[in-house]
């Protein structure tokens, strides 16, 4: 009976122990976040961070297309460089922020340059701008992503896999050969940048719903190559389907291509200050 008592007390102690630990390990955390919280001045609502420089990525270019809607003769990397070139001049004009792109006319960048570029330029936001693509004609609207090991769901997990379809050629990107990111990153920076991510995508879903008349499909997160090794913030925007008629009309439409623009640059430029005189 003494044996069996003692054993349960031995059983009650270790318990408590390993209640405790797990106590200290969560709030360890909480005491780090809190902090990250208090110097960055982060509210769920805005993206305060202040952006000195940002690298646009206009998704392809030469001989990778990207999407196509073969009865316009159109491909995406023809949509995103005039995209990105207006990002960057709304943003100059409006801002001090510095922009780079990843590309500037039409010719091919690997997924990793891309990053690496945005990883030299020491940027505080890497964005990367796609077009959509989908079988069904009319699947349609925007969406915008940031990077995560699991996608949020079975279209985000689709969508990167089209978008990696390159990437899978690039020895940087296979693990084993590739520098490690995600180890050299400590997971408390990690953990900001993602979460930092996931609000700037928040806001540039916020910026749609107020300046462009299209569908949003939401905010949501998968395993994208060229998102997966940059040291700063990343996100990546579906502007639209260039599989879905009017939607691809729309995508050469300069009024439709101004309100983009404006619905990405707008919360940047009003979250960053004024411009200096
Ligand atoms: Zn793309």
């Amino acid at each position: 009976m003494i044996a069996i008592l003692s054993a349960i007390t031995l059983l009650l102690i270790s318990s408590q122990n390993v209640a405790t630990d797990i106590l200290f390990s969560n709030e360890h955390e909480f005491e780090q976040q809190a902090r990250y919280e208090r110097e960055q001045k982060l509210s769920p609502e805005k993206v305060v961070r202040k952006l000195h420089r940002i690298v646009i990525d206009p998704g392809h270019g030469g001989f990778d297309s990207g999407a196509v809607n073969k009865e316009r003769g159109l491909g995406e990397k023809d949509v995103t460089l005039p995209l990105a070139l207006k990002l960057k001049r709304y943003l100059e004009e409006r801002s001090d922020i510095e922009v780079f792109l990843t590309r500037t006319a039409d010719y091919y960048v690997t997924l990793s340059d891309r990053t690496v570029t945005a990883n030299q330029y020491q940027a505080d936001l890497f964005l990367s701008i796609h077009c959509n693509a989908h079988e069904n004609p009319s699947a349609h609207g925007f969406e915008v992503f940031f990077g995560s090991k699991e996608p949020s769901d079975r279209e985000a997990a689709r969508v990167a896999a089209i978008e990696n379809r390159l990437g899978l050629d690039d020895p940087f990107f296979q693990e084993d050969n590739s520098i490690n990111i995600e180890s050299i990153l400590s997971d408390l920076r990690r953990h900001q940048f993602l979460r930092e991510s996931e609000q700037f995508a928040s806001s540039i879903n916020e910026g749609m719903k107020r300046n462009v008349d299209i569908r949003r499909r939401g905010v949501k997160s998968a395993n994208f190559f060229v998102l997966r090794h940059a040291q700063m913030p990343a996100i990546l925007v579906e502007v639209a389907f260039l599989t879905h008629a009017k939607e691809a009309e729309l995508l050469t439409d300069e009024q439709f291509q101004d309100a983009v623009v404006r619905a990405i640059g707008e919360w940047l430029v009003e979250g960053n200050g004024d411009k200096e005189p």
